[in-house]
């Protein structure tokens, strides 16, 4: 699927819900689009000395429910379109858990590995001084996402601080009010202990909640985890922590299997040590098979386990691999893995999906409380944090289930009533 059909799925996705709600025309039109699409060019000097331009975006969906809220990612063919859907995808994702935040998504057209650090700090703050207008803490507030970081989110709060201080603001917000700007920031920039674990450990919290309904033991429950960046490594350590048997991962070059379960501590140890999964388990192309073996990233998709957990990019489950899907259960950790036709034919295969903005959830959620702490200058223990998120999303998926059972739909549909739903509500109460 094309990145624009990405966002035409989004809409159409909205438009089914729209129906099912029967949300008035004025209601329809403001949600069905984005508020703002901010698109710009990012000039940076290169260490040759030249100047190139990098393609960015800043998209804001809707903020009724507070400041828009979302990530900025640095990805070779991200589009303008792609980061419009995300947008939308952020407003269902923070009303669905009832966080008092709008809808937004950034990014910037580049692989970060072709710059140097230094290329790579002036294209995060250049990216800074063209939207700073539009930002704040209560405005609109970015967060790390594929490909950016904690070390981005500090280049990036110190470039809005700056800028901001360089205005002539009658009333001045204080140095920790104005952190809560970005949230994925260091934690001794104001950021949050556990924040870079949340979105991962959020999932694993699913994953257990889910399992418990189908009253599945973890001992005898196999995972494939497909991205073993930040959200496929927090998830996977907190499964394994669990129990769950994790028998196959995977970065963007391939992956590897391991028949008896993997450690994911242990194969991220390894993987620093030797710069890629594969290495852990295999030299050259020959693999000690009585332990893992290297597969390409489709065979971790095609894995004969009971759950598949893609935590990479969009679209990776698609009508050409659809039918091939050997897992039960999806847990969505990426952000729209599964085109709309794959959907239907999985559904139609009887595979259940827990989708990206119920399952994911658990980043937003802890940002949430990153920025709370700016707000009231009060900072946040790991326990509490981790805590926090997984009482909301454990409340979260429970009113997901009962709802899809009510209504004999998917979880995807049931997620979508209750965020949409949310939102119309304060509309309502606001007009
Ligand atoms: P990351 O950059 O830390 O890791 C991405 C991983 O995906 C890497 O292992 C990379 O090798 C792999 N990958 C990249 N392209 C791939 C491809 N074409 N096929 C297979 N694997 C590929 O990113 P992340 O922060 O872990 O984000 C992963 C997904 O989770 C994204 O969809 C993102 O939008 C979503 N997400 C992230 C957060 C967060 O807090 N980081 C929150 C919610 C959702």
């Amino acid at each position: 699927m094309a990145k624009q059909d990405f966002f035409i799925h989004t809409k159409k996705q909205f438009e089914e819900i729209a129906e099912d709600l029967n949300l008035i025309p004025s209601v329809f039109r403001k949600l069905e689009k984005p508020d703002k699409l901010i698109e710009f060019k990012i000039p940076v000097k290169m260490d040759n000395g030249k100047i190139r331009k990098f393609n960015a975006y800043r998209c804001q969906h809707n903020n009724t429910l507070g400041p828009y809220k979302g990530g900025i990612r640095y990805y070779p063919c991200v589009t303008r379109e792609e980061v419009e859907a995300l947008a939308i995808l952020m407003t269902w994702k923070c009303s669905l858990v009832g966080l008092p935040f709008g809808g937004a998504k950034g990014g910037i057209e580049i692989n970060p590995l072709e710059l140097s650090v230094r290329e790579l700090e002036e294209l995060s703050r250049g990216y800074v001084k063209k939207i700073f207008s539009w930002i704040g803490p209560e405005k609109d507030i970015p967060a790390p996402d594929i490909n950016t970081n904690s070390q981005i989110m500090a280049w990036m709060v110190d470039e809005y601080i700056k800028k901001y201080k360089r205005q002539n603001i009658k009333y001045k917000k204080s140095e920790i009010e104005l952190l809560g700007a970005f949230t994925g920031k260091p934690v001794n920039l104001w950021g949050l202990e556990g924040r870079e674990e949340a979105t991962g450990y959020g999932g694993a919290v699913i994953l257990k909640a889910l399992s418990k309904k189908l009253n599945l033991n973890p001992k005898n429950t196999t995972l494939a985890i497909q991205g073993f960046g930040n959200v496929g490594y927090y998830f996977a350590e907190n499964a394994y922590k669990q129990g769950y048997k994790i028998l196959a991962i995977s970065e963007d070059y391939g992956g590897i299997r391991v028949n008896k379960g993997l450690n994911p501590k242990e194969t991220l140890e390894c993987k620093k040590k030797k710069g890629k999964i594969i290495s852990c388990y295999c030299i050259g192309n020959i693999c000690n098979l009585g332990f893992g073996n290297e597969i390409t990233n489709e065979e971790v998709l095609e894995a004969d386990v009971d759950i598949l957990v893609p935590a990479a990019v969009e679209e990776v489950i698609n009508k050409n691999n659809a039918c091939k899907i050997r897992a039960k259960y999806i847990i969505e950790m990426a952000n729209g893995p599964i085109t709309p036709e794959a959907e239907n034919i999985l559904e139609n295969r009887g595979i259940k999906i827990i989708p990206d903005i119920l399952a994911n959830a658990g980043g937003v959620i802890a940002s949430y409380f990153e920025w709370l702490q700016s707000q009231q200058k009060i900072k946040w223990k790991r326990v509490k944090v981790l805590q926090g998120l997984s009482k909301i999303l454990e409340k979260s998926f429970d009113e997901v289930w009962n709802l899809a059972e009510e209504k004999k739909t998917c979880y995807r549909k049931a997620s979508l009533i209750l965020a949409v739903r949310r939102v119309v509500e304060k509309m309502n109460n606001l007009s």
